[in-house]
């Protein structure tokens, strides 16, 4: 059941920042259709039926100037992102007359909204719990398809629905306990700890199962921070430019990356790749080029996946062995290319560093071992997940942190049992156990942390 609580009307620019063809100026709250059609020459908005649009200009109620030609949306309560009254205009200006009408829609009442507000209201109005909220976060900042399902999932409440039942056997447990320790006189204390004890290895089984995804679903998340090194001229380029030519359509431009080291996402075998261009790593005396690589090296040793390129037309080179060296501890793949040409040497070389398993040969040229590698990537980090189904996956850290507290308070339950504790101090872990659950759906949620959640969001979701 919604129960939907009265808020202050917000608004706030839901499109992103910059020119557009369209912006959309979005409205929440009991006032925001009376605001709108203050300053609305239209159809009277507060007559107009629900989930409609509605041309019109906005028009300056001082000067009685025309701002803006705008299309209006109404959407009535409760059925609306917020549960609120929604009230979207779209405007068709620059930044300019967008800006004008917001502030146009500021000064008849409605204050700013805060990042993530809106979001933040559809929680609290009941519509959507935290995961779905995440997932929200998560659709914005998608770099490809798979992570995309993954998050849309989340909003559609897959996760949340999981959690819920895992928590509901353990409030079972918790009730029939309650009842336990309310009547004494039955000799129950058997029964209870059998129940405690079957419930808490009942769950963390479920936990175990969910905390798997977690590994996965933050690469998917996240993507794989991925580098490419290699001595000059092997062919780093060449296997970079392959990779996202093969990948045109999903590759993104990601805002806010450093330009030093430059950052692009490619999807191999639906491993999203966050290529991180090493190129830049090798002896300077250039103060401004040490700094590159110094960050080229930072990059290199925080790099979860490393594809090494070697020549295989050159003899081994000193820095190609320093590089052998110094990702050994680091999952790579060590791509003996250029194996259309006569080769100098071959993957037996190289057992001083690593097992012939980790090494391909390829041409970037013949494109001979490009599928091994996509194979290899995908093997190595998902098994396989490519042909999976987009299921219900753990994709934050939040939720996967308060899934290993969750399990560590029921490992607790067992050792209580295990040392004869008293039920009651049992009873307490079992709890905590469902309080840890509770905080990642937010039926069990502090202020502070929601607070802190909605506040990365971006303005006006
Ligand atoms: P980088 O300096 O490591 O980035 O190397 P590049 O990708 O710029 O390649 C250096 C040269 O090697 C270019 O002329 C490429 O065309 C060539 N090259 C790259 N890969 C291959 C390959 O597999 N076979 C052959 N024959 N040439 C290659
Ligand atoms: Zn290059």
């Amino acid at each position: 059941s919604q129960n939907v609580t009265a808020f202050d009307t917000i608004a706030a620019i839901a499109t992103p920042p910059g020119e557009g063809a369209i912006a959309i100026i979005r409205v929440s709250g009991n006032e925001a259709v009376t605001t709108v059609n203050a300053l609305f020459r239209g159809h009277d908005l507060t007559q107009v039926a629900t989930n409609t649009i509605n041309y019109g200009h906005i028009v300056d109620p001082d000067t009685h100037a025309v701002v803006d030609e705008v299309m209006v949306s109404v959407m009535r309560a409760p059925k609306t992102y917020t549960c609120e009254d929604v009230v979207e205009i779209n405007t068709h200006g620059g930044i300019l007359a967008t800006n004008r009408v917001l502030q146009l829609v500021v000064g008849t009442g409605p204050r700013m909204a805060e990042p993530g507000e809106f979001t933040k209201r559809a929680f609290l109005n009941g519509r959507i719990d935290l995961t779905q909220a995440e997932g929200v976060m998560d659709i914005i900042r998608a770099k490809t398809d798979r992570a995309m399902d993954v998050a849309e999932h989340q909003v559609a409440g897959g996760l949340e629905t999981e959690i819920r039942a895992t928590r509901q056997k353990v409030l079972d447990v918790l009730a029939q306990e309650e009842v336990n320790i309310d009547y004494p006189e039955y000799d129950t204390d058997q029964m209870t700890a059998n129940a405690m004890r079957q419930c808490a290895e009942m769950v963390i089984k479920d936990i175990d199962q969910l905390l798997q995804t977690a590994t996965e679903g933050q690469i998917m998340r996240d993507g794989l921070a991925t580098a490419i090194v290699g001595r000059p001229n092997v062919g780093k380029s060449s296997l970079l430019n392959y990779l996202l030519h093969e990948d045109k359509a999903i590759v993104t431009d990601v805002a806010g990356t450093t330009r030093d080291v430059l950052e692009e996402y490619v999807n191999v075998r639906g491993v999203p790749l966050r290529l991180v261009d090493t190129a830049g790593i090798h002896e300077t005396d250039d103060k401004v080029e040490k700094i590159g690589v110094e960050r080229s090296r930072a990059a290199l040793a925080a790099a979860d996946l490393v594809l090494l390129v070697l020549d295989a037309s050159q003899p081994l080179t000193d820095e190609d062995r320093e590089l052998l060296t110094t990702t050994q501890a680091q999952h790579r793949i060590i791509l003996l290319n250029k194996q259309d040409l006569p080769t100098a040497f071959d993957a037996t070389t190289l057992a001083p560093w690593t097992e012939e398993a980790d090494v391909l040969g390829t041409s970037v040229v013949t494109t001979a071992g490009m599928d091994a590698l996509a194979d290899r990537i995908s093997s190595m980090f998902m098994g396989g997940i490519a042909n999976r189904q987009a299921d219900v996956m753990v994709t934050n850290a939040r939720q996967a942190g308060l899934l290993r507290q969750a399990r560590q308070s029921l490992r607790d339950v067992i050792s209580g049992l295990d040392n004869d504790m008293p039920l009651d101090m049992v009873q307490m872990d079992l709890t905590d156990a469902w309080d840890h659950l509770g905080e990642i759906t937010g039926d069990a949620a502090p202020d502070e942390l929601i607070t802190t959640l909605f506040s990365q969001f971006c303005l006006g979701k």
